[in-house]
């Protein structure tokens, strides 16, 4: 089985690292590591979860030769 794992990471400069409390809430505000940026917790989940879907839908089309194939996250 392919495992896939992904983190969040930061829409202006990609960096991976950030400032998140200890038990984050969708509305509290984190903020990158690097650049500075800050993004509420539930937005960069969201858009992090879009990016994985979209890498494995990908990837998953490829091991079938090519079929589009679209994953649906409930
Ligand atoms: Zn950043």
């Amino acid at each position: 089985m392919t495992k896939y794992t992904f983190g969040l990471k930061c829409t202006k400069c990609g960096s991976e690292k950030f400032t998140i409390p200890t038990n984050p809430k969708p509305n509290d505000v984190i903020t990158c590591g690097k650049c500075g940026a800050m993004r509420s917790y539930h937005r960069l989940q969201k858009q992090t979860l879009a990016t994985a879907k979209k890498t494995v839908e990908k990837d998953l089309a490829k091991r079938i030769g090519n079929k589009p194939i679209v994953i649906k996250i409930k």
